[in-house]
């Protein structure tokens, strides 16, 4: 038997545990924090539970297909809840849009935003279903070693209808005008930490996930997905140890032996870090094995960081849904203060997620949980000044828009930006989604997921192939299970696991 330590128990990490326990592999995950998780932690405190990072649950296929690989379905481990509405917009107090999930309503209501528009949508949604298949049938699940892997039959066949050169702006521009319309299409994109003008117009995918296959909520909150995906990995041998901060990878003729924590040594035989990528090359790693420089983490183009604000409050709140966006600022001025100009943002978008909308679980009675996000450039400084600032802006556009009062409700609150993304997960720049998917790094021109210079020591996560996402992180986890499986002689039965 094989020993795989792997670094880190957030998504990618519990998907490459479970994937290489299958195979016969001893696993054993070193976790530094006390749960598993990572951005997906939770913490309880006054009678809330709070989901610390993923609040949008998307690609319900993604997670039917992991757990259909080990012979599992979803609902056992953890209850689906298809949120109908999929989310509410505040284009300004008079202006409120339900995103129903019904496909009907959803072409009325882009009908009554633009005459035309519903009959397009349907078109759009063609297209967009059209790459949702290749990319994550095709595309997806390739280590991308090398632009090689992209040269089969059915990708080269249909490389044009990808739009992989074009950009995603020009894409949804060519079928609608509205801006309303442009700036709800254009939301998906956030997930993936880029803007439409950088971002390719394959990732009209993400529109075909968010309006076809819908914003579902695990019930209890996002952490019991984590949960179920722990228990699986456990039910098939791996061994999770916590409150292990790996502060070292030791290399012995060019090949990993073990890793150091501050309690102790772990022997492997491979070594998989769903850490950060840049701290575990910069921190963990002698310089001589490195992949990349730290010119090159210079040159990336960083996924934004968030400020987070995590709320309890002692009365139900009216006007908001489940997931609510703020929209009644121009999005391309607080894109440009994290892109092209970083900088805190003067007039930015917001966002809220109120699980305890639909889920009784996570808030006393009568209390709402709220978590209030904007996302901000990575690498900003970060001061308890500055997130004040926020706090009384979020606070004011909230309590105008929504016509609700809450200030004097707030009985929890704690806050979340950089510095704790720095401390909590060694997250270059603080960043909180990884890299940017711009067309310069995707796929083959990620960082790769095999470390080039030490035989047996593999990288996972968001930082790596596939890209940011609660989705992408967990397949990750199981295109480098199957690498390792390849290396190791047994990879006939893991590919099969991999491509179902
Ligand atoms: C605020 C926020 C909101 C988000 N919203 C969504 C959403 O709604 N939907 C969605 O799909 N995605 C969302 N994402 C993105 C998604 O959460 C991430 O892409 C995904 O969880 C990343 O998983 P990972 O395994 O790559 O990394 P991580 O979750 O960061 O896991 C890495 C693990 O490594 C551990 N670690 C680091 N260094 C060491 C060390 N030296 N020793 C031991 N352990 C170490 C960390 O503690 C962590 O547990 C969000 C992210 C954030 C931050």
């Amino acid at each position: 038997m094989k020993n795989v330590i792997i670094i880190g128990a957030g998504f990618s990490g519990l998907a490459t545990a479970a994937s290489l326990a299958k195979k016969g592999f001893k696993v054993k995950v070193l976790e530094k924090h006390k749960m598993a998780g990572g951005r997906a932690r939770k913490f309880e405190t006054e009678g809330f539970t709070f989901d610390m990072g993923p609040s949008w649950y998307w690609m319900p296929d993604v997670f039917d297909n992991y757990f259909a690989s080990f012979g599992k379905k979803t609902s056992d481990y953890y209850d689906l809840m298809r949120l109908d509405p999929s989310y509410k917009v505040f284009w300004s107090r008079e202006e409120i849009t339900d995103i129903p999930a019904s496909e009907k309503d959803l072409f009325s209501l882009f009908e009554s935003l633009e005459s035309g528009a519903g009959e397009k949508l349907r078109a759009f949604l063609k297209d967009a279903k059209f790459k949702y298949d290749i990319g994550m049938n095709d595309l997806v699940h390739k280590p991308s070693y090398s632009a090689l892997e992209f040269a089969e039959f059915s990708i080269l066949a249909n490389a044009m209808k990808l739009q992989i050169f074009r950009s995603f702006e020009k894409h949804i521009k060519k079928y609608f005008k509205d801006p309303k319309i442009l700036q709800l299409l254009e939301f998906p994109i956030l997930f993936l930490g880029g803007t439409a003008k950088n971002t390719p117009a394959l990732y009209s995918l993400m529109n075909y996930a968010d309006m076809r296959l819908g914003t579902w909520y695990p019930m209890g909150g996002m952490h019991k997905v984590v949960a179920g995906m722990q228990k699986l990995a456990e039910e098939l041998g791996a061994e999770f140890v916590f409150d292990q901060n790996v502060e070292r990878i030791v290399v012995e003729n060019r090949k990993v032996s073990r890793v150091e924590t501050q309690d102790g040594i772990y022997d492997a035989d491979y070594i998989v870090s769903s850490a950060d990528y840049n701290h575990t090359e910069q921190a963990l790693l002698g310089k001589d094995y490195q992949n990349y420089s730290e010119k090159y983490w210079d040159s990336k183009v960083m996924s934004p960081s968030s400020l987070i604000f995590y709320l309890g409050i002692n009365k139900k709140v009216k006007g908001i849904s489940h997931h609510t966006l703020f929209f009644d600022e121009d999005f391309s001025a607080h894109a440009d203060d994290i892109y092209k100009d970083p900088r805190w943002p003067e007039k930015p978008s917001f966002y809220i997620s109120c699980p305890s909308k639909t889920d009784t679980t996570v808030a006393p009675e009568g209390y709402e949980n709220m978590f209030m996000l904007m996302p901000v450039a990575s690498g900003l400084e970060d001061n308890e000044e500055t997130r004040e600032k926020y706090f009384e802006m979020f606070l004011d556009r909230f309590e105008k828009l929504s016509g609700e009062s809450i200030r004097n409700n707030i009985v929890f609150k704690r806050s979340y930006a950089h510095r704790d993304f720095v401390k909590d997960y060694n997250a270059f720049k603080g960043n909180a989604y990884g890299l940017a998917n711009t067309l310069m790094q995707t796929a083959f021109m990620k960082p790769g997921l095999k470390n080039k210079k030490v035989s047996n020591l593999f990288y996972t996560g968001q930082l790596t192939v596939p890209g940011p996402g609660v989705p992408p992180a967990l397949i990750s986890g199981q295109i480098v299970a199957g690498e390792i499986a390849k290396l190791a002689g047994v990879e006939k039965e893991v590919k099969e696991m991999v491509s179902i």
